[in-house]
């Protein structure tokens, strides 16, 4: 068992459980996520990813992680439309969940009480540092709770706060990632802040394939700073 992942699969039980993923923007949630799942499949595990209709960013089809490794997906408009899709699968991802009303706290119950092994991923908190609904409730009944945390790019130290850099009141910029930077407590304002020095490393790395002579290939956009 690591400190990150309760357990696999447990069959003697017929209840399942529920996980929580949360933390800032660029803290690696969704990463984390797919990670899960990935180790899910090796347990021969029959596994389905749900994400709200409004996150429109990358595909439809998929669950897209910063780092571009990618699980397919099915959106739904809400939190009800899950308990009809889940079939026969043993784990149930929901990405972005803080976009859903509180009905899937609910949904994830019910899902957690049929056997279902519920992985939910999302931000416990909004731009302001105010929790972000449905999270907080999830994270109050779920057996397992894993907050990640991304680094603050202003000083070093583990972030916990989204920082919005673009004017505005909308609590949610959808797939806006340009809008914020990953800050500690310390550096985090609640109130949009203007950046004039060079956007920070928020990507995660990517695996360079090296040329026979060692050197890194300098054709790949991994080293580009404007990305
Ligand atoms: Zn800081």
């Amino acid at each position: 068992m690591s400190a990150l992942e309760p357990h696999i699969v447990d069959r003697d039980r017929t209840t399942g459980w529920i996980e929580v993923v949360c933390g800032s923007m660029f803290s690696g949630k969704t990463e984390e996520l797919i990670r899960r799942l990935r180790r899910a499949r090796i347990a021969r595990q029959h596994t389905k990813v749900f994400k709200p209709t409004l996150d429109e960013r990358y595909s439809d089809e998929e669950v897209v992680s910063h780092n571009e490794n990618s699980v397919t997906t099915t959106t739904v408009a809400v939190p009800e439309e899950i308990l009809d899709l889940v079939a026969e699968a043993d784990v149930v991802g929901i990405d972005e969940a803080q976009f859903f009303d509180d009905d899937l706290v609910r949904v994830c119950q019910a899902l957690a009480a049929d056997g279902h092994r519920v992985i939910v991923v999302g931000l416990d908190t909004d731009y302001r540092a105010e929790p972000f609904d449905p999270i907080p409730q999830l994270m109050a009944v779920a057996e397992h709770v894993t907050k990640l945390h991304a680094v603050c790019v202003v000083c070093g130290a583990p972030a916990n706060h989204s920082q919005r850099i673009v004017p505005g009141e909308d609590r949610v910029l959808v797939g806006a990632t340009e809008a914020y930077e990953p800050r500690c407590r310390e550096c985090f304002a609640p109130e949009p802040v203007t950046v004039t020095r060079p956007r920070p490393h928020t990507e995660a790395l990517r695996m360079v394939p090296e040329d026979a002579n060692g050197a890194p290939d300098d054709s790949s956009s991994a080293g580009d700073p404007s990305r």
